[in-house]
C-alpha cells in the first residue's frame, strides 16, 4: 500500500429507515413498494390542522441502536422543525431533533479494536420521493415515504481511509440488522450515507476544511468518493487554491464529485422546537426494559459460535454476517445435533447455490429441518458424501421428504459387504498396475481402485468399507 502525501479524515452520517409498523408521526403503514401516494394521510402530507403523534416503536428501536453503540440515552428529548423547501416535503419543514437527540456519545469498535466515536443518533422523518420524467414533461412526486422514521447516526471524524469507512459501514449495517432496527437495503433506500471528507498533513492535529458528499448509492461508491475527493483537495492545495465548505454530489460514472451548493450552516434551517409535539421523557424503566431485551450483538454471537459450537473464525464470521442465515444455522444445528456439519453445508452448498442463482434461502425450499434431515442421513451412514451432495441438489425446489428422495433416486449408500466385495475384486483385477503399486507400499494407488468402485456403484459404496476390503483382498490375489 502506498502512503498518501496527506492524511484523510472522514466522518459519516448514516440515515437508516427504522423497521416500524407505522410511520413516525401518523398511523400510515411504513412499507416499501406500494403504489405511489397510497400510504398517505393528512398528517404525512402536511395538511393544515393535522397533528403528529410520535411513534413509540421508533423510540424503542432508536434506543436499542443507541445501547448497542455504547451510547447514552437521553432522559429528556424533543423534536424540532428543520425548515427548508423541497417539492417532496409538503410541510415545508422536516421534523427532526436539533439539540436534544434521543441518543449520543457512543462508539463502534472496528475489528482492529479501534473505536469510532458516535457523536449522536437522532430521530427524524423521511421526505417523499421525486422522479423526473425522461420526456422532460415534468416531475412526479410520491409521498409514501413522507414521514417514514429515520435514525441519523453521526460518527466523529475518526475514520482515516476509505477502507476504514467501508469497514465502519459494514459493521454498522450488521449491528442495525442484528438489532432488527432496519433492513439496511441501500437499493430500497433504507440505508443512505453522506460523507464528510477533509485532508491534513500527516501528524497534524487540526482538521482541514471539510466537504460533504451526497448521493452515494453503495459502499463501493463511498470508498471511491472519499479517495477522489481527498485527491481533489490535495490538487487544489498544490495549485495554490483553497478548499471551500461545500456540499457536493458524487458522479459514479465519471468518478468525480460536483458542486451541489455552498454548505449551509444550521442557522440557515431556522430550527425551533415543534409546538405540535411535547418534549418526551424517557424513564429509567423504559431504558432498562430495552436493555434487558436487547437482541444479541454480532460480536457476542460470533464469540458464542466459536465457544459453544467449536466453529473456526471463518465459519463463524460467515454465518454471523446475516442474521437470517445465523438463525437458519442455529435451527439446523439444533435439529441435526451437528453444528459443524450444519456450518459446512450452509457455507459450501447453500451459499454456493445462492451465489450462483442470486436467490434467497427461502427460495431454495431447503428449510433448516430439511437440511438437518440430510445431515442425519449422512451421519447414520445412509448417505456418503457424493450422494449427500446429490440429495442436496435434488432437494432444491422439491418439497418431498429427504428420506423419500433417497429411495426414489436410489441414493442410499451401499453398506452390503458382499456386494461391495464383488466390485472391489473386479476393480483389483481391472487395475493390475495399481495393485502392483499398492503391494510396493504406494498407498496413493488405492485412489484408482476406489475410483473404479465408486464409478461402478454410482458413488454409493460405503468408502470406509471399500478401503477395508481392498486391504483384505490384496494379499489373496
Ligand atoms: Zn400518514
Amino acid at each position: 500500500m502506498t502512503t498518501l502525501p496527506y492524511e484523510i479524515v472522514v466522518g459519516l452520517e448514516v440515515h437508516t429507515q427504522l423497521k416500524t409498523r407505522t410511520k413516525m408521526f401518523c398511523s400510515c403503514p411504513n412499507r416499501y413498494g406500494a403504489e405511489p401516494n397510497t400510504l398517505t394521510c393528512p398528517v404525512c402530507t402536511g395538511q393544515p390542522g393535522a397533528l403528529p403523534v410520535a411513534n413509540r416503536q421508533a423510540f424503542t428501536l432508536a434506543m436499542r441502536v443507541g445501547l448497542a453503540l455504547n451510547a447514552q440515552i437521553a432522559r429528556a428529548t424533543k423534536f424540532d422543525r428543520k425548515n427548508y423547501f423541497y417539492p417532496d416535503l409538503p410541510k415545508g419543514y422536516q421534523i427532526s431533533q436539533f439539540d436534544q437527540p434521543i441518543t449520543a456519545d457512543g462508539f463502534l469498535a472496528l475489528a482492529s479494536g479501534k473505536k469510532i466515536g458516535i457523536v449522536r443518533a437522532h430521530l427524524e422523518e423521511d421526505a417523499g420521493k421525486s422522479s423526473h420524467m425522461e420526456s422532460g414533461a415534468g416531475s412526479l412526486v410520491d409521498l409514501n415515504r413522507c414521514g417514514v422514521p429515520l435514525l441519523e447516526i453521526v460518527s466523529a471524524p475518526d475514520l482515516r481511509s476509505s477502507a476504514e469507512a467501508i469497514e465502519y459501514l459494514d459493521s454498522l449495517k450488521l449491528l442495525l440488522r442484528h438489532m432488527e432496527a432496519s433492513d439496511c437495503d441501500m437499493e430500497k433506500g433504507s440505508l443512505r450515507c453522506d460523507v464528510n471528507v477533509s485532508i491534513r498533513p500527516h501528524g497534524a492535529t487540526e482538521y482541514g476544511q471539510r466537504v460533504e458528499i451526497k448521493n452515494l448509492n453503495s459502499f463501493r461508491s463511498v470508498g471511491r468518493a472519499i479517495e477522489a475527493e481527498a485527491a481533489r483537495h490535495h490538487a487544489l492545495q498544490l495549485s495554490g487554491g483553497t478548499v471551500e465548505g461545500e456540499t457536493r454530489l458524487w458522479d459514479d460514472e465519471k468518478a468525480v464529485t460536483r458542486l451541489m451548493r455552498k454548505k449551509e450552516a444550521s442557522q440557515d434551517y431556522r430550527y425551533f422546537p415543534d409546538p405540535d409535539l411535547p418534549p418526551h421523557h424517557i424513564s429509567e424503566e423504559w431504558i432498562d426494559d430495552v436493555r434487558n431485551t436487547l437482541p444479541e450483538l454480532p460480536v457476542a454471537r460470533h464469540a458464542r459460535y466459536r465457544r459453544d459450537f467449536g466453529l473456526n473464525d471463518y465459519d463463524a464470521t460467515l454465518l454471523v454476517h446475516d442474521k437470517q442465515v445465523a438463525m437458519y444455522f442455529e435451527d439446523c444445528a439444533a435439529l441435526s445435533g451437528d453444528a459443524k456439519a450444519a456450518a459446512n453445508w450452509i457455507g459450501a452448498e447453500l451459499f454456493g447455490w445462492m451465489n450462483e442463482t442470486k436467490q434467497s434461502v427461502e427460495a431454495s425450499g431447503i428449510t433448516p429441518a430439511r437440511l438437518a434431515a440430510l445431515i442425519k442421513l449422512q451421519k447414520d451412514g445412509t448417505l456418503n458424501v457424493p450422494s449427500a451432495r446429490k440429495l442436496f441438489a435434488a432437494m432444491i425446489g422439491n418439497a418431498d421428504d429427504p428420506a423419500a428422495l433417497v429411495v426414489s433416486l436410489s441414493l442410499g449408500q451401499v453398506n452390503d459387504r458382499g456386494a461391495i466385495l464383488e466390485i472391489v475384486r473386479k476393480a483389483l483385477l481391472a487395475n493390475p498396475k495399481a495393485v502392483e503399486d499398492l503391494r510396493a507400499g504406494k498407498q496413493k494407488a488405492a485412489g484408482a481402485i476406489v475410483g473404479f468402485v465408486m464409478k461402478e456403484s454410482q458413488g454409493r459404496a460405503n468408502p470406509a468399507m471399500v478401503n477395508e476390503l481392498i486391504a483384505e483382498l490384496l494379499p489373496t490375489l
